[in-house]
């Protein structure tokens, strides 16, 4: 089939490379002319394990192109992906100034029938608005058919899940428009579950939100495991056991990041508002999510008494292991308080360094992971790296001013890092 995917980020660049190694003609659009320039270069300008290479074939094979021609593409394809980003605005309702902007420029090129596919994360309501904007900039109502496809990568293993989705949500008025989608996805054997338009986009709301409370649910547990001293890894395996829970996204940790739970938790929010109904539940989870971090940070800054004076040194500055993407990552946060209250700050992230000193130009980056321990009053782990994980504590702590470990993802064993003659701290036990 011919498709055009638009919007060449986390998500349009999987969406559209996957497309093309199941043999579809993609065009990859991208307003971001540099961005274009890279990509027909066979260079990806974002990291996610596999992409570029799969990317490289394709693009040789002759099934994928990439243009900032968005009008071009669309002439040329059966199936248009909005793929753009939807951050949230002000007030956390999520912005929806470039699905509109893409849709406006969709609509002006319509010449032929064809799908328009939400992909982007979008409120309850924006294929109606997506399909109202096709006909106020003139496009023959004859000529497209709107579908909501929300999409469920998760970032560091985008291609495994593009190319092996638990699931493919389809929300369409129409049937003969979801077939399309049916059709493309075929060779995927996935399960299909197709909706009414409202009804796919709130099933990924309600997805991320549902995953955002999970882990905010062992969260708060791990504060009650830290006061009364259980253990929250033992609790959360007891827990997972049980069918009915399953174990996943019981990791007690410092909390969620990235682009998509902050900005869909508040999103689903504001949407909730908007129809009437004060979602208190997903307020509290992003409490205890923001509060997680913040105890995590007052329980070193007592530790330290204070970190004026103090160098603090971070392992890891992704929101989560192989990515680079650092929306809304914790690191940020602790870097700024830090910072604020008169410490200095030591950082080593395998690919995220470049996009967080542009950031905190102020943070001493180290290219060697070893070195960032050097001097430092405490080591934090934030990301866990699968290279964190077999470090040499000895030589790590051999370095530090004070032999001080906080393990903010349970990464490390405790008795090996008190054998290294480490103070071993962690979420969720003592
Ligand atoms: P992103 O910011 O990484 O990429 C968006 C891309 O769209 C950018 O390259 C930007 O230059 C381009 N763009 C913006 N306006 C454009 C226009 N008018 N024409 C052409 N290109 C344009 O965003 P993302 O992380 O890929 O997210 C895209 C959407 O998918 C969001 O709604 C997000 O919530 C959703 N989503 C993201 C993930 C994820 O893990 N990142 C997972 C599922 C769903």
């Amino acid at each position: 089939m011919k498709v055009a995917v638009i919007g060449t980020g986390y998500v349009g660049l999987p969406t559209g490379v996957v497309l093309a190694q199941l043999g579809n003609d993609v065009i990859c659009v991208d307003k971001d002319p540099a961005k274009v320039e890279l990509l027909a270069g066979g260079t990806s300008p974002i990291y996610e394990p596999g992409l570029e290479e799969l990317m490289r074939k394709s693009t040789a094979e002759g099934f994928l192109t990439f243009t900032t021609d968005t009008a071009a593409a669309v002439r040329a394809s059966d199936i248009v992906f909005i793929a753009v980003g939807t951050p949230p605005g002000e007030d956390g309702t999520p912005d929806m100034q470039y699905v509109k902007a893409v849709a406006r420029d969709i609509a002006k090129a319509i010449d032929h029938p064809i799908v328009v596919v939400n992909k982007s994360t979008v409120p309850v309501g924006s294929g109606d608005l997506v399909e109202n904007i096709l006909k106020e900039e003139g496009a023959d109502p004859a000529l497209f058919q709107v579908v909501s496809n929300p999409e469920f990568l998760r970032e560091g293993t985008a291609l495994w899940d593009t190319q092996n989705p638990d699931r493919i949500v389809i929300g369409a008025k129409e049937k003969g428009a979801a077939d399309k989608l049916v059709e493309l996805y075929g060779p995927l054997n996935a399960p299909f579950y197709i909706t009414d338009l409202n009804s796919a986009e709130m099933i990924k709301y309600a997805s991320n939100s549902y995953l955002a409370m999970k882990i905010s649910f062992i969260n708060a547990i791990s504060r009650i495991c830290e006061a009364c001293g259980a253990n929250v890894a033992d609790v959360a395996k007891g827990m997972g056991a049980d069918k009915r829970i399953g174990a996943q996204f019981l990791g007690a940790g410092l909390g969620w990041g990235g682009s998509c739970f902050p900005k869909d938790v508040q999103g689903l929010i504001k949407i909730s508002e908007q129809y009437g109904y004060d979602f208190e539940l997903l307020k509290e989870v992003w409490n205890i999510n923001e509060d997680q971090t913040l105890h995590f940070l007052n329980r070193i800054e007592k530790r330290l008494g204070g970190f004026s004076g103090k160098t603090v040194a971070l392992l890891g500055l992704a929101f989560k292991p192989n990515t680079d993407d650092i929306r809304d990552a914790k690191s940020l946060v602790i870097i700024d308080e830090v910072q604020k209250k008169g410490g200095k700050v030591k950082a080593h992230d395998p690919i995220a360094v470049s996009h967080v000193s542009k950031i905190f130009p102020n943070v001493e980056y180290v290219e060697a992971i070893y070195d960032v321990a050097q001097d430092a009053d405490v080591l934090i782990l934030v990301t866990e790296w699968s290279e964190y994980k077999q470090l040499d504590l000895n030589r790590l702590g051999a370095c530090m001013k004070q032999k001080v470990l906080f393990d903010g993802r349970r990464v490390y064993d405790r008795a090996t890092a008190e054998k290294a003659g480490f103070e071993y701290y962690t979420i969720g036990s003592n």
